[in-house]
């Protein structure tokens, strides 16, 4: 098994690719702030998807596993104070770290 030490994650690395909607997104590690970079080894980079929307070829809305709730939030199932988007029952899969929101709601307009 190789040793994290050996190979330790530098900023712009690619964690991992996902496809998600008809989209595909490389996520990248590296620091969300300047400040950052002074406190440790670079994080995994997810796109803004709350920030700059995107939606699927049919229309529905693409999320962020760790994305803040919207206001259609419905439990999967026991959650923690802080749920994401991966808590909700709308998150298609909850092992996906970016997916479809299945909530009619947030379709595009
Ligand atoms: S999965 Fe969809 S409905 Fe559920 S909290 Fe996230 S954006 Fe809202």
């Amino acid at each position: 098994m190789p040793d994290m030490t050996d190979n330790p994650r530098r900023e712009g690395d690619v964690y991992k690719t996902v496809v998600a909607g008809g989209h595909r997104f490389s996520l990248r590690y590296g620091y969300y702030e300047d400040f950052e970079r002074n406190r440790g080894e670079p994080v995994v980079i997810y796109p803004d998807l709350l920030g700059a929307p995107m939606y699927s070829t049919d229309g529905f809305r693409l999320v962020t596993a760790i994305q803040d709730v919207c206001d259609s939030f419905e439990a999967r199932g026991a959650v923690e104070e802080d749920a994401c988007c991966c808590d909700c029952r709308f998150y298609r899969n909850s092992r996906s770290c970016i997916d479809i929101c299945t909530c009619e709601l947030n379709r595009e307009k």
